[in-house]
């Protein structure tokens, strides 16, 4: 079986994330803005173990059978092999999407067919039907930045018109639509775990109507589970959590750094990649890791995080965004409210000129998200003009379980004031 071998591994904050600025402007290497300060995804620390008090949070893997895999990308070429897409098929995906929804379909040797959505993300129904030929076999759908889709509607849809629905969870691993966990009305969800936990890698396959049987995995090796666990560690000292634990792995570590810049040294190309990428990076699909069981590092950090408390402090992140935003010039929220039964990726702002607020926020290492900053070739304002201005103004920040109130009280202080100046008299 294909092994795996060691190779250059971004750590996951360098990973994309929408790192640079729009596609319309020549644009700067990404390298030219610095680290952002605070960390996108959730880093591992101490309080990533707390428990928290409150009702239940359903989540993805209340929804059916599960497989955890090590990307939500994965996830989706399993789901297509599951449902047996393949060539002379059309897979229908959003026109507002990430490289990752689309790669596993080119995969599957399948044609994707892009659909519009609407201003306020939902899908549109009545442009999906107009696509509809004989050879349109599956429906994706996206519950983005964890808003869900009136997935009631597009399960009946598909019903109707004999496609098979794909509900795609990675925006959403915790919620609920009609009384039912998000990820229960697709014949097959997918979720990206790595989105919303603590880990370096992690992505589920879920299936509320389907036993997923024929979905054996493997590990992938001793030397994938100890990249995993000092990737998650550095990330976590990288922000300055688990300063204990920092100070203590000091010479381990260092031996480690020392150890791996010798192996880099005498094998710089060629080498596959020794653990698959983390989310949205542009690195890509890489068909070896259908077969390969996430880490077991991941799979416990599903079980011990609480997902209460990660329900909670996203929703109470989101609304200290919202409030502080809130009537500042040249933005709104996308969603006016967040309704209950959301518990949300991150805080989607829908911004009048977003090119200098990107860069401003960028050059001050503010962590800030441009979901479908890249469409795929072709498609463009003719294919769906919505999606192409939702990936230019809408710019997303952080509010995930690990950010502290300084985190979230600096972020704010500078989001407001790169508002605030965009409308100051030019001088
Ligand atoms: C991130 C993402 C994926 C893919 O998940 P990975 O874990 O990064 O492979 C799929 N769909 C959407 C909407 C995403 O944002």
């Amino acid at each position: 079986m294909g092994n795996i071998s060691i190779s250059d591994v971004k750590p996951k904050a360098d990973s994309g994330f929408g790192a640079t600025l729009p596609a319309s402007t020549p644009a700067p290497a990404a390298a030219n803005f610095p680290r952002s300060r605070l960390p996108v995804a959730p880093p591992l620390s101490m309080a990533s173990f707390r428990r928290g008090g409150g009702p239940h949070v359903p989540s993805i893997l209340d929804a059916g059978a599960a497989r955890l895999v090590t990307s939500g990308r994965v996830a989706i070429a399993l789901a297509l092999r599951q449902m047996g897409v393949g060539a002379g098929d059309t897979v229908l995906v959003p026109s507002y999407h990430c490289a990752s929804m689309v790669e596993p379909v080119i995969w599957s040797g399948a044609t994707p067919v892009f659909y519009r959505i609407n201003p306020d993300t939902s899908v549109k129904l009545d442009d999906v039907a107009a696509k509809l030929d004989g050879r349109a076999k599956v429906l994706m759908a996206t519950n983005y930045f964890g808003f869900p889709q009136d997935l009631a509607a597009l399960r009946a849809f598909c019903d109707a018109r004999g496609l098979l629905l794909l509900e795609d969870c990675a925006h959403s691993f915790l919620g609920e639509y009609k009384g039912k966990p998000l990820g229960s009305y697709g014949d097959y969800a997918i979720a990206s775990s790595m989105k919303f936990f603590p880990i370096y890698e992690g992505g589920c396959l879920v299936s509320a109507r389907h036993a997923l049987d024929q979905v054996a995995l493997q590990s992938a090796g001793l030397g994938f589970e100890a990249k995993v666990l000092i990737n998650t560690l550095e990330e976590g000292f990288a922000y300055n959590r688990l300063r204990l634990l920092k100070a203590l792995c000091w010479l381990p570590m260092t031996l480690k750094n020392l150890l791996w810049s010798q192996i880099k040294a005498r094998r710089h190309t060629g080498a596959q990649s020794m653990a698959p990428g983390s989310s949205d990076g542009g690195f890509g699909f890489d068909p070896r890791w259908l077969d390969k069981r996430s880490s077991f590092f991941a799979r416990a950090m599903l079980k011990l995080v609480s997902r209460t408390r990660m329900g909670a402090l996203r929703r109470r992140n989101y609304l200290r965004l919202q409030q502080a935003l809130d009537g500042l010039p040249g933005c709104r929220p996308l969603h006016p409210v967040l309704p209950d039964g959301v518990y949300p990726w991150v805080f989607p702002l829908l911004t009048d000129d977003p090119h200098a607020i990107f860069g401003t926020l960028k050059m001050a290492g503010v962590p800030v998200i441009r979901f479908g900053e890249y469409l795929w070739q072709g498609v463009d304002a003719s294919v769906c003009a919505t999606s192409v201005d939702l990936s230019r103004r809408v710019l997303q920040f952080p509010c995930h379980q690990e950010l502290t109130e300084q985190e979230m009280e600096w972020m704010v202080d500078h989001i407001r004031n790169a508002l605030l100046a965009q409308k100051a008299p030019p001088l």
